[in-house]
């Protein structure tokens, strides 16, 4: 791969679900949160390791069932953390109602 200096691209990330590359802002990155949670890095700049989803229900569903997605990031997933994924993945605003 030729790198080009004269234009500022946009990286591209692996989905954990279905295993194509895409811009990284086509895709939902998630992180391992403080309390060992997935998490969701809405604003992508967390340094923790992290991995990407696509904006598809489809994808996510395959990360979780394939459990690669918690592995790769080393995270524990409830329901809760579940729940905060899928909606970023579907754009639905996160109420926090705890
Ligand atoms: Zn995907």
């Amino acid at each position: 791969m030729k790198s080009d200096g004269s234009r500022a691209r946009i990286p591209e990330r692996r989905c954990a679900g279905c295993g194509g590359r895409f811009p990284k802002t086509d895709l939902i990155r998630l992180v391992r949160g403080e309390d060992g949670r997935v998490a969701v890095d809405n604003r992508m700049r967390a340094q923790s390791r992290g991995t990407y989803v696509c904006k598809d229900p489809a994808c996510l569903k395959k990360a979780l069932k394939s459990g690669r997605l918690v592995s790769q990031i080393g995270a524990t997933l409830d329901a809760s953390s579940e729940e905060a994924v899928r909606r970023a993945v579907t754009g639905e605003e996160t109420l926090s109602k705890d």
